[in-house]
C-alpha cells in the first residue's frame, strides 16, 4: 500500500509552459544530469546509470549508482521535486498540482529512507546546481565511503 496520496489522472496542461514541463518529465539523460556525469567521469569516477540500487523492496531507479561505495545519486528537477529556490505552483488545477507535487516529495523521502535502511548513502542534486559544485559533493561522499575501514587496503 502506498504511503502517499496519488492525485488521480493529470488534467490537460493549462498553458504551453506547463505542457513543456510535463512533456520533459520522466525523460532520461537530462542536460543537468549529463553535465554532472561528464564532470564525474572526467574525475575518473565510474558509476551505473539509471539503475535500481539493490537491497530494498522499492523499484526506484537512481540516476547514478556507485556500487562499491553504496552511493545513490538523484538529479531532481526543480519543478517536479519542489526545489525551494524555484518553487512554482501552477494556478490552474491548483488542488491537483498541490497533491501531485506533495506525493512526489513524499515518495522521494520514502526512497531516501528505504535506501538509508539498506546501507546506501543518498545524494540529491538539484537540476539548478552548477555541475562542478554537484560533482564536488558526490565526489566527496564517494571518496569518503571508499576509504571506509572495511575496504582499506594495507599499505607497504
Ligand atoms: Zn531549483
Amino acid at each position: 500500500m502506498s504511503a502517499w496520496q496519488e492525485p488521480g489522472p493529470a488534467p490537460p496542461p493549462s498553458n504551453p509552459a506547463v505542457a513543456g514541463i510535463m512533456r520533459r518529465t520522466g525523460r532520461r539523460d537530462t542536460r543537468p544530469e549529463l553535465a554532472l556525469r561528464r564532470e564525474l567521469h572526467r574525475r575518473g569516477l565510474r558509476y551505473l546509470v539509471d539503475t535500481t540500487p539493490p537491497g530494498t523492496n522499492r523499484r526506484r531507479r537512481a540516476d547514478l549508482v556507485f556500487r562499491g561505495a553504496r552511493v545513490a545519486v538523484f538529479v531532481d528537477g526543480c519543478f517536479w521535486h519542489s526545489c525551494p529556490v524555484h518553487v512554482h505552483r501552477p494556478k490552474a488545477n491548483a488542488t491537483w498540482w498541490r497533491i501531485k507535487l506533495a506525493s512526489i516529495t513524499a515518495r522521494d523521502r520514502d526512497t531516501d529512507a528505504a535506501l538509508a535502511a539498506a546501507g546506501w548513502h543518498v545524494v540529491r542534486v538539484w537540476e539548478h546546481e552548477p555541475p562542478v559544485a554537484a560533482a564536488d559533493r558526490v565526489h566527496g561522499v564517494v571518496h569518503a565511503r571508499q576509504k571506509s575501514p572495511s575496504r582499506a587496503v594495507a599499505g607497504p
